[in-house]
C-alpha cells in the first residue's frame, strides 16, 4: 500500500478515536480534528474546583473492543490505561425502599430475584438464554461488520424473525419475569444507548449478555484518563490530532471529496475523510454546498431520534459510604415517564435518574474527603418539547437536587462545594448534535442495521460515517464497533 495516503477523521469522539487508531496502524497517514478544546466528544472531561467529572459514558463494558484496538500493533491496552472492576454493576433502587444489587454471581442474583418474587428466578434464567442468542447473533456476528446492501440485511432476516426482534426489549422481559421492578430492572438497559424500552428491538436484550460476559469496569482515573490513552496510543503510531479545529464543510469535486476545510480557513487534503460529527451536522452542514448533502440531511430529519439528557456534575465536602458506583433510581412511573420523555410534548413531573458516583471505585477524583458525583435524567429531545433550558434548566436542577436529598443523599445542598449542567441546548450547541439528542437515531428495527445511516455514503464514495449515528449505533462498544466496520471499508477502499 502506497504510504502516501491520507485520511482526515472529523470528531474525536470514542467512534472518531477507534477508527483513526485503526488507520494510522494499518500505515494510513490520518488526522483527527476535533471541534472542542479536548478530545473524547461525550466523554469530555471537566476539571472543576479539585473534582473531576466525566461528561458522559461511566459504564465500560466490552473492554476485549479496547484491546484489539492495542493488539493491532502488538501494544496492550494496561500499558495505557487500568480497568478497575466495578460490583454490583449497578444498584437499582425504588421510592418503596426495595433496591437489587445487579452483580455478576448467579446464586446471588437468584437469591435477590427470589426475595422479590420466587417464580422469576426460573424466568430470569430464560431471559439469561434469550439475551445469550442475541448476542451471539447481534453483538459477535453482526456488531461490527458494515451492512451497506439490502441482500445482507435479507440474510440476516431469518435469524432476526427467529429471535423475535419485532419485539420490544419491554415486551420480551415481560414474557420471562413477573415482577414489576424486576421487569424494570431487565429491560431499562436500552435506555443506556438512547432506546426506549417499550420501542426498542428486543436484540438489544444483548446488553445484559454482554455485561454477564465481560464485566463492567472502570479506567482509574475516570473515563477521560481512557480517552487520553487512547489518543497518546494513536500519536504514539504516528497519527496527529487537531483540537480547537471545526469543520465548517467538505470540498468535493464531483462526487468526491478532496478536503476538510475548517471554521479558521485550515484546509485539510485527504483521500477519504470519516465524520465523527451527528450524521445530520454532517449531511446537512458540512456537506451543504454538494446535492447529496441537501438530499440526504433532509431524508434524515424525518426520522426519530433519541431522547436527550439532562445532566448535574455536583461536588460534595462529603463522602457518602452507603452509596454505590452506579445507582439507577426509579421515580414512581416507568412507562407512562417514559412516553412522556420519547414523545413530549413537555417536561415530566416525575424522573427516574443514573446517580453516577465514581470515587467508590475511584476516589483521586474528588479532593480528600470530599464526593464527585453526576446525576442524569432522560428528558425530551428539542423536536418533541419545546423547552426553554436557559429558564427551565436551573428550576429542574433544584428540583432534582432536593429530591436526592431527600431520598439518597443526606445534606447534599448544604454539602454542595461545584455544580455545573448540561442540557439539551448544549448536545445541539456545543456537539452540534440534531435537536439535542444524546444518542443520534433512536435505535429502532426500522432504524438499525441497513436501515441506519450506512458506514460509507451511497453515493460520495470516499465519504464515511463513524459512531452513534451509523451501524450498530450508540454507547461505547457500539461506536467502537462501528469503528472496525468503517475502517474495514475504507482500508478496502485505500489499498485500491
Ligand atoms: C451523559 C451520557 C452518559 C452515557 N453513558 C454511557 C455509558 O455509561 N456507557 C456507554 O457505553 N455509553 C454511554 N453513553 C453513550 C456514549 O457516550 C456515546 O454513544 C458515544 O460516546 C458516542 O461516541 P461517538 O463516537 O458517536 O462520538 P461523540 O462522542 O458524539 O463525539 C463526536 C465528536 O465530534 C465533534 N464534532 C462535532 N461537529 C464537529 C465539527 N464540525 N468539526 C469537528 N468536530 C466536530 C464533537 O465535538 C465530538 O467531540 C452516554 C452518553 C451520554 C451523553
Amino acid at each position: 500500500m502506497s504510504t502516501a495516503k491520507r485520511a482526515v477523521v472529523i470528531g474525536a469522539g470514542f467512534g472518531g478515536l477507534a477508527l483513526a487508531i485503526r488507520l494510522q496502524a494499518a500505515g494510513i497517514q490520518t488526522t483527527l480534528l476535533e471541534k472542542r478544546d479536548k478530545p473524547g466528544g461525550r466523554a469530555y472531561v471537566y476539571q472543576d474546583a479539585g473534582f473531576t467529572f466525566d461528561a458522559g459514558p461511566t459504564v465500560i463494558t466490552d473492554p476485549s473492543a479496547l484491546e484489539e484496538l492495542f493488539a493491532l500493533r502488538g501494544q496492550r491496552l494496561a500499558d495505557y490505561v487500568e480497568l478497575l472492576p466495578v460490583s454490583p454493576f449497578y444498584q437499582l433502587c425504588w421510592e418503596d425502599g426495595s433496591r437489587f444489587d445487579y452483580v455478576n454471581d448467579q446464586a446471588e442474583l437468584d437469591r435477590q430475584i427470589g426475595l422479590f418474587n420466587p417464580a422469576d428466578v426460573a424466568g430470569y434464567q430464560r431471559f439469561l438464554g434469550y439475551s445469550k442468542a442475541v448476542f451471539q447473533e447481534g453483538y459477535l456476528k453482526l456488531g461490527s461488520v458494515p451492512f451497506l446492501s439490502v441482500d445482507r440485511m435479507l440474510q440476516a432476516a431469518p435469524q432476526l424473525a427467529r429471535l423475535q426482534a419485532w419485539r420490544s426489549v419491554y415486551s420480551l422481559v415481560s414474557r420471562f419475569i413477573e415482577d414489576d421492578r424486576l421487569r424494570q430492572a431487565f429491560s431499562f438497559h436500552s435506555l443506556l444507548v438512547g432506546g426506549n424500552p417499550f420501542a426498542t428491538s428486543s436484540i438489544y436484550a444483548l446488553i445484559h449478555a454482554l455485561e454477564r460476559q465481560w464485566g463492567v469496569w472502570f479506567p482509574r482515573g475516570g473515563t477521560g484518563a481512557l480517552v487520553q490513552g487512547l489518543v497518546r496510543y494513536f500519536q504514539d503510531l504516528g497519527g496527529q490530532l487537531e483540537l480547537n479545529a471545526e469543520v465548517a464543510r467538505l470540498e468535493t469535486r464531483g462526487d468526491r471529496l478532496s478536503a476538510a476545510v475548517l471554521a479558521d480557513g485550515r484546509r485539510f487534503e485527504a483521500d477519504a475523510i470519516a465524520s465523527n460529527a451527528d450524521v445530520v451536522h454532517t449531511y446537512k452542514a458540512l456537506l451543504k454546498d454538494h446535492p447529496r448533502g441537501q438530499k440526504e440531511g433532509r431524508r434524515l430529519t424525518g426520522k426519530r431520534f433519541s431522547m436527550s439528557l439532562f445532566v448535574i456534575y455536583f461536588g460534595l465536602k462529603r463522602r457518602h459510604a452507603h452509596l454505590q458506583h452506579h445507582m439507577v433510581c426509579f421515580g414512581p412511573r416507568y412507562r407512562e415517564l417514559i412516553d412522556e420523555i420519547f414523545q413530549g410534548p413537555s417536561l415530566p413531573e416525575d424522573f427516574s435518574l443514573y446517580l453516577h458516583s465514581p470515587c467508590v471505585t475511584d476516589p483521586s477524583l474528588a479532593p480528600e474527603g470530599c464526593g464527585a458525583h453526576y446525576v442524569l435524567a432522560p428528558v425530551p429531545h428539542l423536536g418533541s418539547a419545546p423547552i426553554d433550558w436557559a429558564v427551565e434548566g436551573p428550576r429542574y436542577r433544584d428540583r432534582i437536587l432536593a429530591y436526592l436529598e431527600q431520598h439518597y443523599l443526606p445534606g447534599l445542598r448544604d454539602d454542595l462545594l461545584t455544580c455545573r449542567l448540561f442540557t439539551p441546548d448544549d448536545f445541539a450547541g456545543e456537539l452540534n448534535a440534531h435537536l439535542g439528542s444524546a444518542f443520534s437515531l433512536e435505535p429502532i428495527l426500522t432504524q438499525s442495521a441497513w436501515f441506519r445511516p450506512h458506514n460509507r455514503d451511497d453515493r460520495i464514495d470516499n465519504l464515511y460515517i463513524v459512531g452513534a449515528g451509523t451501524h450498530p449505533g450508540a454507547g461505547v462498544p457500539g461506536v467502537v464497533g462501528s469503528a472496525k466496520a468503517t475502517a474495514s471499508l475504507m482500508l478496502e477502499d485505500l489499498r485500491r
